[in-house]
Parts: structure tokens; C-alpha cells; sequence
């Protein structure tokens, strides 16, 4: 038979592949360690919880809403938009609720891109981006950074990055893998830049935007120059904030323009997204998202400082950088003495996969290769794991880094 060569050429998973042979491990009776998690442990709010059960006694929350979503939901996220960020937003903007930030992103990039447009991404970026981009005919432009800039990418790369092809870059701070949001004076700089490149547009993914636990606050360029946000199109969800990401509601804000186009798109595919759960998130309180989210930012905390605990206490700080948002740690590889091992052993190249396979069948931990996110030699930590068994997970795992023989 022959099948879609746009989707056979999909890489396969590193990840996928690692996670499947952690459940065979656990499924054979091995204790596995799992810091691979993209999602928090806990469930939402209880009120949001009592919101989404008192709307199953009506009808319309088991039928179609708009394919933009419920009018007045849409209107509540700008709202929560404008508070939070401090922005303003006249009627020209709109807000599109898809099912999940994933499909925001995706539907957003199909209504913007056209075959043979660049795309720029900041690595470590997120896993997805590259392979949406280029399912819809766009090319991926990578502009990296390192541990030793905390992986804050150049402005001065990103600009030479950019060509007449270029049709959007995305940001995604704070960021998935690296736990870190790029400073204010990052976000100023690159507003300075942008704004000289009129016919560019800027996704900037704020998915993480309320788990972050230590001061300052993530901030954004268009609080720098509020012109940016006509080609800026945010997107945000309840899958982190809201500790939700099985109920599958993101959104996008940006022009309405933009946002009918979008609408089409995503009247033909897929259609509005679940009923019952915007129904709840639309008698649910928004105040109460902070509540929810600071003992968790707490915690998150906590076990960051465990974290950089564990690096001094195996020496292998010349490598650690300070997170300070979501819930992930970026480690490279290439600074830790097992490193040399697989250098001596396999020569140069990218060895996370390998290092990640061994880490799970040896010491039975399963943490997410960084060649996906655009960083080869590196691997993702997720941190959270309560903290009795994350402390001895990373026990393991500092002892196994510090091996060199
Ligand atoms: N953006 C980033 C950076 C993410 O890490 C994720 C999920 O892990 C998403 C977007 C999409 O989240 P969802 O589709 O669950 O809303």
C-alpha cells in the first residue's frame, strides 16, 4: 500500500521508544523512576472539578459550541490574558479555543505558513515544533544556545537567523525543556530587533506561564512594544496552569483576521472543542488559578534546590544553570565525567539516546534524550516527582554521572 510520504517522513521517537521500554521494564517487576513526566500529578481545582460535574446535568454540554469555541469563554481568556500580562487588547484581537496548545499550535502554523516558508525555533525548543512545521510544507530554521548562556538563545543570532523567507519565530518561555523563561532585558532586546522586521510573525507559547517559582516573573516582548502584538499570536491552556491536560483545551489570542482564517481551518478538521469542559471553565473562577498554582509552585521549587544540591554534592556544577519555571532540567551530558566513556567507546557524535537507554536498564531511570528538543548530548530531567523519591532517583542518577569507568 502507499501511504503519505508527508507523514511517513515523521521521524520516529526517541522518547516514545524510551517510555515504551520503561512500562515493558515496570511490567516485568522493575522499580522504574520515571522523570520523564510532562504533566503535574495532581488533579485541578476542586471547584473547577464541581463546575465541569454541576454542568452535566445540561444538554448543551454534550453538543457542538462554535468551532471557535463559546463566545463568552473566548472573551473570559482574553480578559485572563490582559490581567496577567498587563496588556491591553482593543476588539481588533480574538481568542480561538482548539483542543489543546498543541492544536493551537499546529492549526495556528497551517494558517500562516506557506510551502517553502522559514520558520525559526530557539533551540532547545519544544519536541513538536519542527514536525508541525514541516507537515505543513514550512522549513525549520534552528538557532541554538547552550548551558553556559542558561539556554537564553542570541538576539544577534536570531537576526541573522531571519531572511526574506522568514515567515515566524516562535518563543516559548518559559521553556519546555529547559525550566528557565529568558529575562526581561532578553525580551526588550528582542522587541528592539523584531520590531525592524515588519512582515514576521511571533508565536510565543505561554503554556508555562503560571508555573514559575522564582523571582522575576516570565515577561514578554510585547510588553516592551505593545505595536508587536498585531503579529504576535499567544497561546495558552489549562493542560499545566490548570493541571488538566487530559481535558484538551488550549487557546490562541491574536488579530481577528487571523483568528476567522484560523476558524475555517478548524471548522473543517476538527470543529469546536469539548462542550462540558467549557462549560465548566466558563462558571469557574479564573482567580482561582493562583491559589492553585503557588503550592505547587513551591514544590516545583523545592525540588529544583534538591536538584542543585545533588549537582554540588557530585562536583558537576561547572554545568548547572538555575531554572526558575515549568518543570524540567536540562542536563549536559557532555559535562559530566561518564561522558568520556561513550566518547572513548563510540567516538563524536550524539550519544544521549544511548546514555538514556543505559541509565533505564541499569539503574532503572527514565529520563527523555535531549536530541529531540534540538540539543544533542543532553537529557531532559522532569522534576515532579515527589520528594522522597525524586532525592533517590537523582542519587542514582548524580552517582551514575559521576562514573568513569
Ligand atoms: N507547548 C509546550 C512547550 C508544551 O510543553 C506543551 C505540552 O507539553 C504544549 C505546548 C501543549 O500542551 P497541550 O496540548 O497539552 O495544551
Amino acid at each position: 500500500m502507499d501511504f503519505s510520504q508527508r507523514v511517513n517522513q515523521v521521524p520516529d521517537s526517541i522518547t516514545l521508544k524510551l517510555n515504551a521500554k520503561a512500562v515493558k521494564l515496570s511490567e516485568e517487576g522493575r522499580h522504574i523512576y520515571n522523570l520523564t513526566a510532562g504533566q503535574l500529578p495532581f488533579k485541578p481545582h476542586q471547584n473547577f472539578i464541581e463546575k465541569m460535574h454541576a454542568e452535566l446535568n445540561f444538554l448543551k454540554s454534550f453538543q457542538y459550541t462554535p468551532a471557535a469555541g463559546i463566545k463568552e469563554l473566548r472573551d473570559k481568556f482574553i480578559n485572563y490574558f490582559k490581567e496577567t500580562r498587563k496588556v491591553d487588547l482593543d476588539d481588533s484581537y480574538d481568542c480561538i479555543i482548539s483542543n489543546g496548545g498543541k492544536h493551537s499550535i499546529f492549526n495556528a502554523l497551517g494558517t500562516i505558513i506557506n510551502p517553502g516558508d522559514e520558520v525559526i525555533l530557539l533551540a532547545p525548543y519544544w519536541i513538536s515544533y519542527p514536525e508541525m512545521v514541516k507537515l505543513w510544507g514550512g522549513t525549520p530554521v534552528v538557532v541554538k544556545s547552550q548551558v553556559y548562556d542558561g539556554y537564553t538563545p542570541s538576539i544577534q543570532h536570531i537576526k541573522k537567523a531571519i531572511t526574506k523567507k522568514t515567515k515566524a519565530v516562535i518563543i516559548n518561555s518559559p521553556n519546555n525543556p529547559s525550566g528557565v523563561h529568558y529575562p526581561d532585558r532578553w525580551m526588550k532586546d528582542f522587541a528592539e530587533m523584531i520590531v525592524k522586521f515588519p512582515n514576521v510573525f511571533i508565536l510565543s507559547d505561554e503554556i508555562y506561564f503560571e508555573l514559575s517559582y522564582y523571582d522575576p516573573k516570565p515577561t514578554y516582548f510585547y510588553q516592551h512594544d505593545s505595536s508587536l502584538l498585531e503579529r504576535t499570536l499567544v497561546f495558552d491552556g489549562i493542560s499545566k496552569s490548570f493541571a488538566s491536560t487530559g481535558l484538551r483545551i488550549g487557546y490562541c489570542i491574536a488579530k481577528k483576521e487571523l483568528v476567522s482564517l484560523y476558524s475555517k481551518l478548524q471548522a473543517q478538521t476538527s470543529s469546536g472543542a469539548n462542550s462540558l469542559v467549557q462549560r465548566g471553565l466558563l462558571s469557574y473562577s479564573f482567580d482561582d488559578v493562583k491559589g492553585f498554582v503557588d503550592p505547587i509552585n513551591q514544590k516545583l521549587r523545592k525540588n529544583s534546590d534538591i536538584l542543585r544540591s545533588k549537582f554540588e554534592e557530585y562536583k558537576t556544577t561547572n554545568s548547572w544553570y538555575q531554572t526558575s519555571s515549568a518543570f524540567y532540567y536540562l542536563v549536559d551530558l557532555t559535562q559530566m565525567p561518564v561522558y568520556k566513556k561513550y566518547l572513548d567507546q563510540f567516538g563524536q557524535g550524539d550519544h544521549a539516546a544511548k546514555i538514556c537507554e543505559d541509565i533505564l536498564e541499569n539503574i532503572g531511570i527514565a529520563i527523555v534524550p535531549g536530541t529531540d528538543f534540538g540539543i544533542p548530548n543532553s537529557a531532559r530531567i522532569s522534576f515532579v516527582l515527589e520528594e522522597v523519591p525524586f532525592t533517590e532517583a537523582l542519587n542514582r542518577l548524580m552517582k551514575f554521572f559521576s562514573t568513569t569507568e
